[in-house]
């Protein structure tokens, strides 16, 4: 008899019919079906999603060689390649060096890296091909070829929030599950629950392996902060200086983020000459710190700006106060690490910890311009605890505990997900007593990840979407397969 499946298991095998698999996933420049909608990510997002392991650690160059990255370095601040320090091995062979990514294989010439000796060091040259066809070479100012890598824009991890909400229409599949009833709707649900949940932890390992815990921990709590609009700069100004970095600076937690807040683009000596007397005092003291990296780490030329999204954004959202609240986490980062992922983990005492954290600055201000708020403000909401929790705690506590699993089901849904509910109009439309499905996390975590598995992976408005017919077919169990 076989082993019997996991529940994540059996949602795979619920997805194994469709074409193309779950592992080749709409990916975010595809088009999607919602108004044909084309959606590119830029460069940055490229980079940052190569530096977090995405497209893995193992390629084939243009000339069919075999490459393997040992180490993905670090990410420049200065001019030359985006990441020095590297080591990958051509064909067995080691090399040590800078990997260089653009977007298209041209811009090594275009970008005039052909004639700059500061890119002379380069290893390794990724893109996501060419337009115009043929095959340009890389090569180097004293012209040695440079092995090209073409990256898979198929690569098997979505984690970019590029993926655009769902279109707010009821899909084929609402009827079927009316038909199939709650209780086997709540199985279908949490199978794919669990399936997210495993995604995340294999994603979370990757990023460990190549970067160590605590690296993998801090980058995914900046990109947590950032949620949602704000994700990927949060993510990049966390990948481009390291908590290793941090941690090390003779400053301490001042310099870390007098560093944290220089580096983003947000301390410019016009928001010094303007502040009140309190912003002032604050500001002088990360410019006791900053003019001394700012050369090295100023945003902008040569590197990519990091871009921040204030439209739309709550002033309790603004990127200044989600950057000051990576700065408290950094501080008390032994603290940080023990509660979040220690045996002790539980929601109370994450929640219980996260009121701990106070800022003498930001507790009652918005943003550097705005007056003082009367009341102080928590730097951790519950909408970031939310974020924390199913993200980064749950992922990694789940993986055989079943306890665990318990504390998340219980969790409620946020109140704000617009993408969840629109998912939700999706399959549940009119479906007596709603929030049976959907009123807590897990759920909602599982209605996107069929709206990713499913409804992305639709071009044709739900018509040769197999869902419905995949969930009309007898359970697995009944079919004699477990
Ligand atoms: S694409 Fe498939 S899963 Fe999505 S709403 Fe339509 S039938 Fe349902």
């Amino acid at each position: 008899m076989p082993p019997p499946q996991s529940a994540s298991s059996r949602y795979l095998a619920f997805l194994a019919e469709q074409s193309p698999p779950l592992s080749k996933a709409a990916e975010p420049e595809a088009e999607v079906d919602r108004g044909r909608e084309q959606i590119e990510p830029d460069e940055l997002a490229w980079q940052s999603r190569w530096f977090a392991g995405d497209f893995g650690h193992e390629f084939v160059t243009m000339d069919g060689e075999a490459v393997r990255i040992v180490d993905f370095g670090w990410w420049n601040h200065g001019a030359g390649p985006d990441f020095r320090g590297c080591t990958v091995t051509v064909n067995g062979e080691v090399r040590t060096g800078s990997i260089e990514l653009d977007r298209d294989a041209r811009d090594w010439e275009h970008h005039g890296h052909a004639l700059n000796p500061a890119y002379r060091d380069t290893v390794l040259h990724l893109h996501l091909g060419q337009r115009g066809g043929g095959q340009w070479f890389t090569r180097t100012d004293e012209h040695r070829l440079v092995p090209q890598v073409r990256l898979d824009r198929q690569s098997p991890v979505r984690h970019f929030p590029e993926v655009p909400p769902p279109a707010a229409r009821p899909g084929r599949c609402l009827e079927v599950f009316r038909r199939l009833g709650p209780e086997r709707t709540l199985a279908v649900l949490e199978d794919a629950a669990r399936h997210r949940l495993e995604r995340k932890a294999a994603r979370l390992r990757r990023i460990a392996a190549i970067h160590g815990e605590d690296q993998m921990l801090y980058q995914t709590l900046a990109d947590a902060l950032g949620y949602s609009r704000n994700r990927l700069p949060l993510t990049v100004l966390a990948q481009r200086l390291p908590l290793k970095f941090l941690k090390t600076r003779p400053g301490g937690g001042a310099e870390a983020e007098a560093l944290l807040f220089g580096a983003s683009g947000f301390l410019t000596g016009d928001d010094f000459d303007h502040a009140d007397p309190e912003t002032r005092r604050w500001l002088r003291g990360l410019w006791d710190c900053w003019w001394s990296y700012r050369d090295a780490f100023a945003p902008g030329l040569p590197r990519l700006p990091l871009r921040w999204s204030l439209t739309g954004t709550r002033p309790l959202n603004h990127p200044q106060r989600r950057i000051a609240a990576l700065c408290v986490l950094v501080r008390n980062w032994p603290e940080v690490r023990r509660v979040l992922t220690g045996p002790g983990f539980s929601v109370k005492a994450v929640k219980a910890f996260a009121e701990t954290l106070t800022h003498p600055y930001w507790d009652r201000h918005y943003t550097l311009h705005a007056s003082p708020a009367t009341k102080p403000m928590a730097l951790l909401g519950s909408a970031r605890l939310t974020e924390i929790l199913a993200n980064l705690c749950f992922p990694l506590a789940v993986a055989g505990n079943e306890k665990a699993w318990d504390e998340y089901r219980r969790l409620p849904a946020p109140a704000d997900n617009e993408k969840s509910r629109r998912a939700a109009v999706r399959l549940f439309h009119g479906y007596p007593d709603p929030d049976r499905l959907t009123g807590k996390l897990w759920q909602q975590q599982a209605l996107l990840q069929i709206y990713e598995d499913f409804c992305l992976e639709d071009h044709t408005g739900c018509r040769d979407c197999p869902m419905p017919e995949q969930l009309s077919a007898p359970p697995l169990e009944a079919a004699g397969q477990d």
